[in-house]
C-alpha cells in the first residue's frame, strides 16, 4: 500500500501469469502455446520488414492486417478490430462493452482475466457456476444482464458449448452484448464467427497465440458489427491509437494467409492430445472431455500441487491453479509428441514409486 496509489490498485489482485523459464530445456507444458514454429512465410514476413522502415510509426489502422483477416471470415475490414494479444482486445471490451446498468455473467470456473478486468474497469459481475462436470449451463445465463462473456471452449477446462446453444443465447438476449472468447476454437471447436453477420450483438474474439504459434508477438483480434467494432476503436484510440507494431501487422498478415500451416500443426496437436488423454487415463487421471490445446486432469489419489512440483524438479512445466473447485487439477499443454512421452515417463515413475 501506497498513499500514491489510487483506490482501485489496493483492491487489484492481478493475474499471475505461468511461468516463462529461464533455464533451457525444461518442457514447457504450462502456458498453452504451440508446440510448433510460426509459419515461415510469417518469418520471412518479420525478416524482410527489419529495416529502415522501423523508424516509422505503423500504420494505426493496420489495415492489410484487417483485410486479411476479414477475407478469411467473410466479412468487411470495418467488422474487424486487432489489438497486442487477446487479452488486449479482451481489456477495450470490457471498457466499450461490457459496463451497463445490468451485471455482467460469466462463467465460474473460467479465465481468471474476466474477474480481474471486471475490478480493473469497474464493471459488476455475477459468475455463474459451472455444473458438477465442469459443464457451462447455458440456460443459467437466461437472467436480466448487461453483457455476457463466455470462452469457447472453456479456459482451464477446455471443454467445448455447441454452436446451437449459442445461438438460443444470442436470440434470448437480444439487448445484451455477448462476447465468445475463441482463443482455443482451432483445436476441434464450432466457432460463431460465421454468425456475426447474423447477430449485431455478438462479439467473437480469437487470437494468433496458439494455433497460429505467434504469443511471441501479441496479435489478437475481434469480429463483430460495425457499431461492436467502432466502440472499441473509440477506446483503442483514447488509449493507443496504435493497435500493433509494423513487424506484427506484417507477420499476422502471412500468418492468416498460411492457412496450410496452421492446419497441419492444429491437426499434429489434436492427434497428440487424443493420446495424451489415453495415456493419462491409463494412469489414473480424469481428463475433462477437451476441444483445446490443452487437458485438465486430476488424479485419482495424488493432488494437483503435489504433481505440479514434482513435474517441476524433473524439467516438466504444467500448470496449477490454487482456487477453490479446480485446485485438484493439472492443466497441461499439448507439446509435441516427444515432450508429452516425457510427462508420460516422468508421471508413471512418480506415481509407482
Ligand atoms: N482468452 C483465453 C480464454 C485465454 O486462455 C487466453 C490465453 N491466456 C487469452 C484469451 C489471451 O491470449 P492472448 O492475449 O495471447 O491472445
Amino acid at each position: 500500500m501506497s498513499q500514491y496509489w489510487s483506490p482501485i490498485v489496493s483492491k487489484l489482485r492481478p493475474y499471475v501469469a505461468g511461468e516463462q523459464p529461464r533455464i533451457a530445456n525444461m518442457v514447457k507444458l504450462n502456458t498453452n502455446e504451440s508446440p510448433y514454429g510460426p509459419s515461415p512465410k510469417a518469418l520471412e514476413a518479420i525478416r524482410e520488414a527489419v529495416d529502415d522502415r522501423l523508424r516509422l510509426y505503423p500504420d494505426p489502422t493496420a489495415a492489410e492486417l484487417r483485410e486479411t483477416i476479414a477475407a478469411r471470415f467473410g466479412l468487411a475490414a470495418e467488422e474487424v478490430f486487432v489489438g497486442n494479444g487477446s487479452d488486449e482486445v479482451l481489456a477495450h471490451a470490457f471498457q466499450a462493452l461490457l459496463k451497463h446498468e445490468r451485471p455482467l455473467l460469466y462463467p465460474d470456473v473460467t479465465y481468471a482475466f474476466y474477474s480481474t478486468y471486471s475490478l480493473l474497469y469497474d464493471v459488476e459481475a455475477i459468475e455463474v457456476a459451472v455444473d458438477d462436470g465442469f459443464r457451462i449451463r447455458l440456460q443459467d445465463y437466461n437472467r436480466p444482464c448487461g453483457a455476457i462473456i463466455i470462452p469457447n471452449p472453456n479456459a482451464p477446462t477446455g471443454i467445448g458449448l455447441p454452436l446451437a446453444g449459442i445461438k438460443v443465447l444470442l436470440d434470448a438476449h437480444p439487448d445484451a452484448v455477448v462476447v465468445i472468447d475463441e482463443a482455443y476454437i482451432d483445436f476441434g471447436g464450432e466457432s460463431t464467427a460465421g454468425l456475426v453477420s447474423t447477430y449485431p450483438n455478438l462479439l467473437v474474439i480469437q487470437t494468433l497465440s496458439k494455433s497460429r504459434s505467434l504469443a511471441g508477438l501479441r496479435i489478437g483480434f475481434a469480429l463483430g458489427q460495425r457499431p461492436l467494432i467502432e466502440a472499441l476503436e473509440r477506446v483503442k484510440d483514447s488509449f493507443n491509437s496504435y493497435p500493433l507494431d509494423r513487424l506484427a501487422q506484417l507477420a499476422a498478415t502471412a500468418a492468416i494467409k498460411d492457412e496450410a500451416w496452421s492446419e497441419t500443426c492444429r491437426r499434429n496437436i489434436i492427434a497428440s492430445r487424443e493420446s495424451l488423454v489415453s495415456e493419462l487415463e491409463v494412469l489414473g487421471f480424469e481428463v475433462l472431455p477437451s476441444q483445446a490445446n490443452f487437458v485438465f486432469a486430476r488424479h485419482q489419489s495424488r493432488s494437483g500441487a503435489a504433481l505440479q512440483a514434482a513435474l517441476r524438479e524433473r524439467g516438466i512445466l504444467v500448470r496449477h491453479f490454487a482456487k477453490p473447485r479446480i485446485s485438484d487439477f493439472l492443466r497441461i499443454s499439448i507439446g509435441t509428441d516427444e515432450e508429452c512421452a516425457r510427462l508420460v515417463s516422468a508421471l508413471k515413475e512418480m506415481l509407482t514409486a
